[in-house]
């Protein structure tokens, strides 16, 4: 990748009303779209990734052009939320670039990350005056030791520096994401929540997902499902269902005279696929109409294409939605489902 970065295209305005443009074929409409700027991470976390993971060759990966350009014919084709995930986001060289040109899209109204925190002492102050409103941090654990196991190399310390440095930036909320395993740190519900309920974050578990192959564990034994994190929960904290939608597919929870909420991703036990509004970009240029499914399109083949016109690539993404299908096709039982990890897939 060049190290000097031009200004992206401006964009050509084609959603002049807020009339919805995207709609798949179950007559959902999406808004929502999630960029992966990498699949390479400074982490190797055991339910996302095998030890010996191969990482696509740089040349294949959308330079951070293409990606500005991308995000910005969803947001004229009506994307109102922008997620900007990986494998770990903070690790892509020069990725301030695209936050900047996407939180000065007009049409955007939330440019959102996750990240696994390591890297936010140095960018979280930067990330916050690009327009960066919510942050997404994952955290499995609180205890060295065992954060290290679930990361295979992390290191708890430089996490919490990183949490306490977005803390500081003054992001309008930090929402913490923790996978459950059981038998690895599903004793760590009632820890990890009051984590969050003392620093005011919100906080989800999510259920593991079959994506890729894992050789660190059976999915299917370290299953542990929302249901039961909730009963321990209930065991010390008044919890009462929430109506709150942050556009996601949590189902949330709130912890009783608090504004710490807790939410629950649950593609096992509770399907989401009804309400999805989302769709996800590969770091190379791959555009997947479903988290749990392979139907996609190849837009880095457009961005790099001969014409590169915006109308080829604003015709490509509304062509997309006809390929979305009607939900995912996880079944622990059966695994892999699918031989894409989550780090590819950008969660
Ligand atoms: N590296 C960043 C991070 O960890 O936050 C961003 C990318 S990571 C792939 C996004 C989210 O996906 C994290 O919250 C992570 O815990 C979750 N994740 C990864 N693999 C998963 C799996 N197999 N099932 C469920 N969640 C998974
Ligand atoms: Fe890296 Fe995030 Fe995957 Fe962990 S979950 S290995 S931090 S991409």
């Amino acid at each position: 990748m060049s190290a000097v970065i031009n200004s992206p295209m401006p964009p050509t305005r084609v959603n002049a009303s807020d009339a919805p443009i995207l709609i798949d074929p179950f007559g959902r409409t999406v808004s929502y779209l999630r960029i992966s700027v990498t699949d390479r991470c400074d982490l190797r976390c055991i339910y996302c990734m095998s030890d010996d993971m191969q990482f696509a060759p740089r040349e294949q990966m959308l330079s951070l052009e293409e990606i500005v350009r991308i995000g910005s014919a969803f947001v004229d084709l009506g994307v109102k939320k922008i997620r900007i995930t990986g494998g770990e986001p903070l690790i892509r060289k020069n990725v301030l670039h695209v936050f900047e040109h996407l939180g000065a899209l007009p049409g955007l109204d939330e440019l959102t990350l996750t990240t696994n925190a390591t890297q936010l002492s140095r960018y979280a102050t930067r990330l916050r005056d690009a327009g960066v409103n919510r942050i997404n941090i994952s955290l499995d654990s609180l205890r060295p030791a065992r954060f290290r196991h679930i990361t295979r190399v992390g290191n708890l310390h430089q996490v919490l520096e990183g949490i306490e440095a977005a803390q500081a930036a003054g992001f309008d909320k930090i929402k913490l994401n923790a996978v459950i395993l059981k038998h690895k740190n599903h004793d760590e519900v009632i820890d990890l929540v009051e984590y969050a309920h003392s620093n005011a974050f919100d906080i989800s578990f999510i259920e593991e997902m079959p994506l890729g192959i894992v050789n660190e564990h059976d999915r299917l034994c370290s299953y542990y499902s929302s249901d039961e994190i909730l009963r321990d929960l209930r065991q010390h904290f008044d919890l009462s269902a929430s109506t709150a939608n942050t556009g996601g597919p949590s189902r949330y929870y709130r912890i009783h005279d608090s504004e710490t909420r807790v939410g629950f991703i649950s593609p096992h036990s509770h399907n989401f696929c009804g309400d999805c509004n989302r769709v996800r970009l590969t770091a190379e240029g791959r555009l997947l109409l479903c988290l749990g499914q392979e139907n996609s399109v190849d837009l880095r083949q457009i961005v790099r294409g001969q014409t590169d016109s915006p109308e080829e690539l604003s015709q490509a993404i509304r062509e997309s939605m006809a390929l979305k299908p009607k939900g995912h096709a996880f079944d622990m039982t059966v695994q892999p489902v699918l031989f894409r990890h989550m780090n590819k897939t950008g969660g």
